[in-house]
Formats: structure tokens, sequence, C-alpha cells
């Protein structure tokens, strides 16, 4: 990495960086930054008031620390975050990287990819709208704190790299999204390569490739349940 600070000085205390578990590894996955991908199926792109025929893709960051990690098997408590009337959920394909790389052509794109997770974008979609609505930035309505809850990570060698599948999501038991992965308008291949453009790529980076159709609000005491085929459910309650 080009570090263009000084590299030699003793930091004067630990900060925490957040590292997934890895399935049949005993050592975890690292994590540099957290891009997101924007309106990346058709379907919630129209939802969400646009074009999906003409816009070129776009990405945002959560910070670091707003990952959760959801251990497979386990219901784990998610806090409903201040400041917001309407917390949506939005079921993901993550994709993470462990090679780097600057305007990565798109054929090589998948050489950069570690592995593959399930996540949820979580979002106060009231202040995400509002900001849009007053061109500010998106940061309180999508980089809080805890909004980018994950699965363990699966290898390449272990699931491939999933370009169909069944991507669906419930609350309480019904179904809500239920879509396919091969409904991605920018497959990740491509979301790499674009983003690597904008941005130099580095192991560590994950990709939270896009949400479909039917997002939605939970409250408190609602449960979430994100499946994507090839993966172990994810399972969360709001609290
Ligand atoms: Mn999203």
């Amino acid at each position: 990495m080009t570090v263009t600070w000084p590299d030699n000085l003793v930091p004067a205390f630990e900060v925490r960086r957040a590292v997934v578990p890895v399935v049949g590894s005993d050592k975890g996955f690292p994590v540099r930054r957290i891009y997101c991908i924007g309106r990346n199926y058709a379907a919630h792109a129209r939802e969400m008031g646009a074009d999906p025929d003409r816009e070129p893709p776009f990405f945002f960051q959560k910070p670091t620390d707003a990952i959760q990690y959801v251990a497979t098997g386990t219901t784990v408590d998610h806090p409903y975050p201040s400041l917001t009337k309407n917390f949506h959920y939005e079921a993901e394909l993550v994709c993470v990287l462990d090679k780097g790389g600057k305007s990565v052509p798109v054929d090589k794109a998948l050489d950069l990819v570690f592995g593959y997770a399930v996540g949820l974008d979580m979002t106060r979609r009231d202040l995400q709208r509002a900001s849009g609505a007053e061109k500010k930035p998106w940061e309180i309505g999508k980089a809080f704190d805890h909004s980018a809850p994950i699965g363990p990570i699966f290898l390449v060698a272990q699931v491939g790299h999933p370009a169909e599948g069944v991507i669906s999501l419930k609350v309480n038991g019904e179904i809500k999204q239920n879509a396919n992965l091969n409904q991605m308008i920018w497959n990740v291949a491509e979301q790499i390569s674009r983003l690597s453009e904008a941005f130099e790529l580095f192991p560590g980076d994950v990709i939270y490739a896009g949400t479909p159709e039917n997002v939605g609000p939970v409250v408190a005491g609602d449960t979430i349940e994100v499946h994507i085929d090839g993966f172990p459910e994810l399972n969360l309650r709001i609290v």
C-alpha cells in the first residue's frame, strides 16, 4: 500500500479493525474498506425513482467498523438506530478482495476476489431520501454504526463466483425480497472494474453488490432472514 503518513510512529493506543471469519480457516478476513453499489437491480432502481437504463454504476462507502458479524445458526441482535423512523433492509451478496489493482479490466477483475458472503446494507431510508432531496451526502442514511451486517466468508474454491441463484429476504417469516443474482445490472466483475477506475483497490476491500426490489421497513422485535443460494441463512433480530 502507498502509505503517505509516517509509518514508523508507534500508535498511542490500539484501534480495533473489523475481521470477518472465513469458513474452514482459523484466519479471519481483515476489512480495509467497505464499498457499496447503488441501484444495481433494475426493479430496485425503478422503485427508488431512477431510470435503470441510463444510469452508470455509482458507489458509496460505509466505515469499516460498520461491520456486524452474524455467525451461522445464530440470531444476532441488531440495534434500531437513532434518528430514523423508516429503517430499511437491503439483502445483498458481498464480494471480498484479497488482491488489489487500478483500472482492472473486466476479464481480470474476478482474479482479485477472495470470497463471498451474505450481507445487509441497512439504511435509514428517511434520512437517505432527505439527503438526496437536499443534495447533501448520504452518510447519515447509509454509513452509521452496525449498518453492514455480514455472514461468514466463503472462499471462491467453496462457492465459485455466484452469478445466478435466488437472493431473498424474509421479515418475521414472510417473504419480502425475492429475486435472482442474474438480475444485477452490473455484475461483480464489472463492479470491481468500474470501482478500480475511481479508487485503487487493495486486499481487504469489501463490495456490497446491491439489493433487488421490495426494500422495506423493520421495527424493534422484527426478525430478518436473508437467503442466497449456496450460503447458509443470515438471521438478525431488530432490538
Ligand atoms: Mn444497497
